[in-house]
């Protein structure tokens, strides 16, 4: 691997919060990728939904199948951009730990059930998961990981939460949402591997699912212009396999304009460091046409995927099992493990003991608890 200078170094890392001797084989951030791998957050995105919920088919994207093509993408890019490919990997593999059941219905509901009690952000509780939940070490609480690794998992954070952080650790991970400042640019990789990935794989469920159609797919810009090359170099390709190459060429020219276009501001911005990326506006980006195809892209998801009839049905159920959920809690705490019962402040230990939830162990426990079936989420099936 050679890192630019610009990238960030494992050997200048910014350090941990319980210092720790150099492992012998391995970088800071190959043990943070390490770390993270082997945590119970991580398994636990298996069985956590994207956008369909887990039980609608085995075929659909789960949590942990979109970090992987996340650290995918980003990997192929940071290479190309002599940026630290472990860094990319551990930030990529962890960014969606905090990601409460059922996707945002389920980050939506608990933040309005956490309102009076400071809110709910999936990002800050991706951090709270490293930094605080997970549970392996004898001397402290989380897994440790390095500075890098965890202000690439805090993406975004509101000011009220920045300033509480910047009290707990002042200078840290926080500061740069009080300042106003950029993360690396392996954190800014990352950010736009996500939306990178979430753009392709939501069109493939989409389809999959039968909610959109291919003809609906030819009114979008980004779409269309890879079919029609698809189908010019490959004139008998039709139904999957085409929509397979569309989208595999719409990946490849993406992640070729985000190295084209990154490359020319890093070239006009000319950061020598890692110190002085922070202080520059975001040089990670699409040229300008992508960035409005992949807005227009993403404006046909919205509409008609994520707020499709049948996708709002099955969110408003989950709404309800999260916001039953938490009154239970909160009324009777001795219903949660005995460690998130014990805990002092019940709103905070409910959340995260919500948050770390499957989606079948929150419709299951909802059911225990409220005698009700809203998701049944017992039978899968195999769909397209
Ligand atoms: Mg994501």
């Amino acid at each position: 691997m050679t890192l630019a200078g610009y990238a960030c170094d494992p050997a200048r890392s910014r350090g941990r919060r319980y210092p720790q001797a150099a492992a012998p084989t391995r970088t800071e951030f190959q043990r943070d990728r390490d770390r993270i791998v082997h945590s119970t957050a991580f398994r636990r995105l298996v069985y956590k939904t994207q956008v369909f919920l887990n039980h609608e088919g085995d075929l659909f994207r789960t949590r942990l199948t979109h970090s992987l093509e996340v650290a995918q993408l980003a990997r192929s890019i940071a290479r190309a951009l002599d940026l630290n490919e472990d860094l990319v990997e551990a930030t990529a593999l962890a960014h969606d730990l905090g990601h409460t059941p059922f996707g945002h219905a389920g980050q939506d509901a608990l933040d309005e059930c956490m309102a009076a009690h400071g809110g709910f952000e999936h990002n800050l509780q991706s951090l709270r998961v490293v930094d605080e939940l997970e549970e392996r070490y004898p001397d402290y609480n989380g897994l440790n990981l390095s500075f890098e690794t965890r202000e690439g998992i805090l993406k975004h954070c509101s000011l009220s939460n920045a300033r509480r952080l910047e009290t707990l650790e002042p200078g840290g991970v926080g500061r740069r949402f009080i300042d106003g400042r950029q993360p690396s640019l392996e954190a800014q990789l990352c950010n736009l591997a996500d939306e990178i990935a979430y753009n392709a794989h939501d069109i493939d469920d989409g389809v999959r699912s039968g909610l959109i159609s291919l003809a609906q797919l030819e009114e979008v810009p980004l779409c269309e212009e890879f079919r029609v090359e698809a189908l010019a170099a490959h004139p008998h390709l039709m139904g999957r396999r085409l929509l397979f190459e569309t989208i595999r060429r719409m990946l490849s020219a993406q992640v070729f304009d985000v190295i084209d276009a990154t490359r020319l501001a890093i070239a006009l911005a000319r950061p020598v460091d890692v110190e002085q990326v922070r202080q520059m506006p975001a040089l990670v980006r699409f040229g300008e046409p992508m960035r409005e195809r992949s807005t227009t892209l993403k404006r046909f998801l919205r509409l008609n995927l994520y707020r499709h009839p049948q996708v709002a049905q099955t969110t408003d159920c989950a709404r309800q099992v999260v916001r039953e959920l938490f009154a239970a809690y909160m009324s009777d705490g001795a219903q949660m493990q005995a460690g998130f019962a014990a805990r002092p402040g019940r709103p905070r230990a409910v959340a995260d003991y919500i948050a770390g939830m499957t989606d079948r162990f929150a419709a299951r426990e909802h059911e225990r608890l409220t005698g009700q079936r809203l998701l049944d989420l017992s039978r899968p099936e195999h769909a397209g």
